[in-house]
């Protein structure tokens, strides 16, 4: 059975994409279970715990304003051959970040949101696909290719993983107040005081202090003192605001025990905003992104400048 989900990605995809076997075990029995090892939250849930989350990664799978599509080369649309396994990745990403937050999924969810994804490289770029990924301001939509949503998922626990960095830039762009799309400015929804009533007061005031320390570490980096401790995130998340949004939601999800060490008021602003410690579903971080950025502040090099910017008080 799993040989027939295999051989249709490889088809569809020209051996682009060649998912986990569990994901394959997904397409050929339909059984949820089989996509725990995507998802770090079932490590910290019980048994009534996960059917709800499973229960909402389906909701949102077939929620009408989910619009994600598959598209082939020359801008073909190939979302009626998507597999199961793709479409309940992303909508289980969606479901992990707000399983405790499910009044901002809803808003999030009042209005069509995009996420296109493509077969190959050359599709991706063909449809104006930048990098390796990104979130397009202009047509609203995270563009990404099919196989980079398996990307981090080939060792018993998950890794790096290019959909939540990019879900972190289209919530930065998303307006809580209005429930459409519109200019990033740093923040996450419900960090706002025009968010209503999914602003969470307590988070922002975290997220201020704990973003100031952040900034003030990586300045003094940049000024060649060494004596104070190491901002967490590596040198490219201190480009500017988006970058920051997008790299820190992705490190809560992955390594959150360093992320506590380091900053605990950054980190309590991340448990108040999406309702949950995340280092309960962690014995041990994800390595990659405590080692590489640790590397880079210690070799010594100096960061590039920084147009990080404070939210007003
Ligand atoms: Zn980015």
């Amino acid at each position: 059975m799993t040989d027939s989900a295999a051989h249709s990605f490889e088809s569809l995809t020209s051996g682009h994409c060649r998912p986990q076997a569990a994901a394959l075990a997904f397409d050929s029995t339909g059984e949820f279970r089989a996509l725990d090892s995507y998802f770090p939250i079932t490590r910290m849930l019980d048994k009534a715990g996960i059917d709800s989350f499973y229960q909402l990664v389906q909701r949102v799978a077939r929620h009408p304003c989910f619009d994600l599509r598959l598209i082939g080369a020359n801008k073909t649309n190939l979302t009626p051959h998507m597999p199961a396994s793709a479409r309940h990745l992303v909508a289980g990403h969606l479901a992990e970040v707000f399983f405790f937050r499910q009044d901002i999924l809803a808003r999030f969810l009042s209005r069509p949101r995009h996420f296109q994804l493509y077969v190959t490289p050359e599709a991706y770029r063909q449809d104006g696909g930048i990098s390796g990924g990104c979130y397009s301001p202009s047509r609203e939509a995270i563009q990404l290719l099919l196989s980079r949503l398996f990307e981090g998922f080939n060792s018993p626990t998950p890794g790096v993983c290019p959909f939540l960095h990019e879900l972190g830039h289209m919530l930065d762009h998303f307006d809580a107040r209005t429930g459409k799309m519109g200019k990033a400015k740093g923040l996450y929804p419900g960090l706002s005081p025009g968010d209503g009533d999914l602003f969470t007061p307590k988070a922002r005031e975290f997220f201020l202090k704990g973003k100031r320390l952040e900034l003030t570490r990586y300045l003094s980096r940049l000024r060649g003192d060494l004596s104070q401790p190491m901002p967490i995130g590596h040198p490219y998340v201190f480009q500017n605001d988006g970058e920051f949004a997008a790299g820190y939601l992705e490190m809560f999800f992955r390594n959150p025990h360093y992320f506590a060490q380091q900053n605990a008021d950054l980190f309590a602003a991340y448990v108040e905003l999406f309702g949950c410690d995340t280092r309960r579903a962690w014995t041990q971080d994800f390595p990659h992104y405590v080692n590489a950025n640790r590397s880079f502040y210690a070799s010594g090099k100096k960061p590039p400048k920084t147009r990080l910017t404070l939210p007003k008080e």
